[in-house]
């Protein structure tokens, strides 16, 4: 038996957008490739769903509807064979809880992996940035706050801002200077107002800035934390999942 027969199979709720889902994919394969080398790779599934349709439902607000899709299409990843399943996406863990219930294989959800970063860090208060509702809906924030972290948005125009940015360019795999210098006047001002570290809570943001461009404030990518937690998770070098009820 090769070692890659021991992986335990990854299952990508993605396509939101395929942009990072694409990102998903290629650093869960670097990151089993690290680990195990020679041509070692990713087992995984992707189940890729209809931009198109969530961004309506984000529009529109619907909720529910939304939680019943992306169930029935994580359901798909376990009739397929994933033994865990990450979503590719902040924003979509608003329904978590629909998908959670219809699944009986665990969820690694994005905020726990982001938050225990947080605290390894030993950081108490961090800026947030994603989409209007990763920044304004509560499910982001409450959870963080379950960690006791406490968190600063950007004001109003700002979070305009970051929110168009990310759905008429990031999503679109359109990357301009003037978005990157946006959002790190965003990511000063976040500084400014308190935040010691910025969680990039949007899944395509890493695609805009990186470490590099603030190397004096932490930000927290969970595109990468979500995916090294998975590639452990899928390695066997963490067993123990956290209870997402
Ligand atoms: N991928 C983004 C996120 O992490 C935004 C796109 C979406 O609405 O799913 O929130």
């Amino acid at each position: 038996m090769s070692a890659t027969d021991d992986l335990r199979t990854i299952g990508v709720l993605g396509g939101m957008s395929s942009e990072s889902t694409v990102a998903y994919y290629r650093q869960i394969d670097q990151g089993i490739n690290d680990a195990l080398g020679g041509h070692a790779a990713g087992e995984l599934l992707i189940r890729s769903v209809n931009f198109g349709e969530i961004e309506r439902f984000i529009q529109t607000e619907q909720w529910e509807t939304a939680g019943e899709y992306l169930a029935a299409a994580a359901q798909d990843l376990e009739a397929g064979g994933a033994e865990f399943i990450v979503m590719a996406t902040n924003t979509m863990h608003k329904v978590a809880p629909a998908i959670i219930r219809a699944i009986s294989i665990p969820f690694v959800h994005i905020v726990d992996v982001t938050a225990d970063a947080i605290q390894n860090a030993g950081i108490e208060t961090v800026g947030l940035i994603g989409t209007q509702t990763t920044m304004e809906a509560s499910f982001y924030r409450n959870r963080l706050d379950k960690y006791g972290i406490d968190v600063v948005v950007p004001d109003p125009a700002d979070r305009e801002a970051v929110d168009t940015i990310i759905f008429d360019e990031l999503t679109d795999g359109i990357i301009r200077d003037e978005s990157r210098d946006r959002y790190l006047d965003v990511v000063d001002d976040l500084v400014a107002a308190g935040a010691d570290g910025v969680v990039l809570g949007c899944t395509e943001i890493e695609l805009l800035i990186e470490q590099a461009d603030r190397p004096d404030v932490p930000l927290f990518d969970t595109t990468t934390l979500h995916v090294n937690r998975a590639v452990e998770y899928s390695l066997g070098e963490r067993t123990e999942f956290i209870d997402t009820n």
